[in-house]
């Protein structure tokens, strides 16, 4: 049976043997809202690990002042029965003032391209806000391994980025993207979407399948990859693009011609609904 602990002290309380006997520990970051995206990464957790603790926390610092915070799923019942149906040992639900115990919050902030392109252009302060919480977490679990999902490519990259710069001693463990049948990729925001909006909302895998299609067929000019995906979005009437980009994976660089692996990004708003879906091109 999951347990469901809001304090570090209790939480410490129940992993002081694991820690005593050097049992390995998955840490899993979530904001709740669970669904089979986050399953797969509780799945890889429990699978490699003594113990896995599931973090379910909608962290304020990575919301900008326009953006869903106040409105984001809370659903801990149903988030503490998925982790208990997936063998997760805790789910840490903490407050926001056990995470953020200072009135003028502290924080940490990784620099170079990886936190300036795609999503950070629209949400500036967001990275920030995610590297702030995650170290938190990283201190407070003492994770041997942590999971996150091929979702959010670039949280991916900029998380590996804090562990280097700071000598953070865990494995990041990246999952794939899990998606519905029709390819529309899981998300805890996808419960905003209209029926409509849902329906038009394909076009983001189905231009992704295109351009690695292209890729397939030998296409690597950026401009025109970049270019039909855009031109296939911009059909769904309802589909406004935040950004698409081709850049080079590993750092998000830009790239003209794609020599090695590549990632291509998008973000697109769906009324004030905001979704985000990528794939590698290798
Ligand atoms: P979130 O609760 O949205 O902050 O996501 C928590 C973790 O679950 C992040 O590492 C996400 O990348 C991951 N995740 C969210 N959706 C999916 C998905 N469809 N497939 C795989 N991982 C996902």
């Amino acid at each position: 049976m999951t347990k469901c602990i809001t304090t570090i002290e209790e939480l410490h309380e129940e992993l002081k043997q694991a820690y005593l006997e050097h049992k390995t520990i998955g840490l899993v970051p979530t904001m709740g809202a669970l669904h089979q995206g986050h399953a797969s990464l509780i799945k890889a957790s429990t699978k490699e690990n003594d113990v896995t603790v599931v973090s379910v926390f909608v962290n304020p610092t990575q919301f900008g002042p326009n953006e869903d915070f106040d409105k984001y799923p809370r659903t801990l019942e149903a988030d503490v029965k998925l982790a208990s149906d997936n063998q997760a040992t805790i789910v840490f639900a903490p407050k926001v003032d056990t995470l953020y115990p200072s009135k003028d919050p502290s924080y940490l902030e990784v620099f170079g391209n990886v936190t300036k392109v795609l999503c950070a252009k629209s949400r500036p302060i967001h990275f920030r806000g995610v590297c702030t919480v995650v170290s938190k977490l990283f201190n407070i679990v003492r994770p041997t391994r942590a999971y996150f999902g091929q979702k959010d490519a670039q949280q991916v990259l900029v998380i590996k980025r804090m562990v280097k710069d700071f000598f953070i001693p865990v494995e990041i463990r990246v999952m794939p993207i899990i998606r519905e049948q029709d390819g529309l990729a899981l998300s805890s925001r996808n419960r905003y979407l209209t029926n409509e909006q849902r329906a038009q909302a394909l076009v983001l895998s189905q231009s992704l399948k295109h351009v690695a299609a292209r890729f397939a067929q030998g296409e690597r000019n950026v401009k025109v990859l970049r270019q039909e995906a855009c031109e296939m979005i911009e059909k769904a009437s309802m589909a406004k693009i935040d950004y698409v980009e081709i850049l080079a994976l590993d750092n998000l660089d830009p790239i003209e011609t794609i020599e090695n692996k590549a990632l291509v990004a998008l973000a697109v708003y769906f009324g004030n609904t905001r979704l985000i879906d990528n794939t590698i091109l290798e």
